[in-house]
């Protein structure tokens, strides 16, 4: 089921905020989480709105990724509330969102997700200095740039790598999937793409869009992904070419401090109690005394690659390369550069897509009698 929402002018961000508006208005849905403008703050960050008036304060298309909101969700649909809460969130959050459901972090029963075409974000450094050197509404620039497929920034500025290298940047896993592509139509084309997406939108009273609104939204994705294909295939490789022997990747973690922000960035680092934050790297005195003498010397803090590995194990089947994890690192190190590229060679062995389907259980989930006999024999 397609509709069409009108667009004004070009005004995308706009016409999300009507939609936006449409859905609060029905009788079963009591608030919209959305990325929401706020008084004094520089960055955009994760809000809730329960008062329509309130809805245009809320800047959906803003190059401004300051986390991935669906810890929040997590914690906003724990329990039920007996109303619907409305979750515009971008891709990569909804994918993660029906991760952390999946692995029953959150509840999806009464959420309804709303997603939009993705032109990425900056880094949260790069976010302050871009709204500080264009001159009007950064969201809006953002998205004349996007429109005029001029995105050239400000010079040492560029989008975050995750976003570059960023594939899935369409809504395809949302409930109600909004093509905020289709700039050149006059209209967005709003797709139910679930059962849940079907019966709210069939409310919305929309008219329904012909094939042409999405033809057009078809040409400008199909260009950007392929510009995201090359930049992430040149990752990967650069990346790979950067960890291939034990050696190298412990000099790609050398300037690590071992703080965990990219862990606590992370939706996918699911663990209620992370094994690094409890007593079991508490290590004795004098086993470092120990380790110091046998060695000459040791580097400090201790189990730096050991911490990546374990969070590789646990969640590469699961990342949804949102980049966080490198936005928290404070010494600039190329953590979704190395995570998104193991990630999708495990995703691939697996013949799995994290986030794609609340249906689809993740691999570590499933006990299969015979799997990879090349390895287990
Ligand atoms: S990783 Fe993809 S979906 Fe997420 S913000 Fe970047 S472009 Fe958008
Ligand atoms: S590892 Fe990094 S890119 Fe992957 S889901 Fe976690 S924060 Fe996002
Ligand atoms: S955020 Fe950076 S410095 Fe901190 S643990 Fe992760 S990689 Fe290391």
């Amino acid at each position: 089921m397609i509709r069409k929402l009108p667009l004004e002018k070009g005004n995308v961000p706009g016409a999300v905020r009507n939609l936006l508006r449409l859905l609060l208005a029905l009788d079963d849905v009591d608030a919209v989480m959305a990325p929401l403008r706020t008084p004094g703050a520089r960055m955009i960050m994760p809000g809730m709105v329960s008062d329509p008036e309130r809805i245009e304060a809320i800047d959906p298309v803003s190059p401004c990724f300051p986390l991935n909101a669906a810890q929040l969700l997590s914690k906003l649909a724990r329990k039920p509330t007996g109303a619907f809460l409305v979750a515009c969130l971008r891709p990569c959050e909804i994918r993660a969102a029906i991760e952390r459901a999946k692995l029953h972090q959150g509840s999806l029963e009464e959420v309804i997700l709303v997603g939009m075409d993705c032109g990425g974000a900056f880094s949260n450094r790069d976010y302050q200095t871009f709204s500080g050197t264009v001159s009007g509404d950064p969201a809006e620039a953002f998205c004349q740039a996007i429109q005029a497929d001029e995105l050239r920034f400000p010079e040492g500025l560029s989008l975050a790598s995750a976003c570059q290298a960023c594939t899935a940047f369409t809504p395809d896993a949302a409930d109600i999937a909004l093509g905020t592509f289709a700039w050149e139509s006059g209209f967005l084309p709003v797709e139910a793409r679930t059962e849940k997406g079907r019966r709210f939108l069939e409310r919305l009273h929309l008219e329904n869009a012909g094939m042409e609104v999405c033809e057009k939204r078809n040409v400008v994705v199909s260009d950007i992904r392929d510009r995201r294909i090359a930049f992430r295939d040149a990752m990967f490789e650069k990346t790979r070419a950067a960890v291939d022997s034990p050696e190298k990747l412990a000099a790609y973690f050398s300037n690590c401090v071992l703080c965990t922000n990219c862990r606590v960035a992370c939706p996918i680092c699911y663990c209620r109690e992370c094994v690094f934050m409890t007593d079991v790297f508490d290590h004795e005195p004098l086993q470092y005394r120990n380790w110091s003498r046998k060695s000459g010397a040791i580097r400090l803090p201790r189990d730096v690659l050991f911490f990546h590995l374990t969070r590789l194990v646990h969640m590469s089947t699961g990342c949804v390369g949102c980049g966080q994890c490198s936005n928290a690192c404070p010494n600039d190190i190329g953590v979704t550069e190395l995570f998104c590229t193991i990630a999708a060679g495990s995703q691939q062995a697996f013949g799995y897509f994290s986030g794609r389907s609340i249906d689809e259980p993740p691999p570590m989930t499933v006990f299969e009698t015979s799997e990879f006999p090349e390895v287990v024999g």
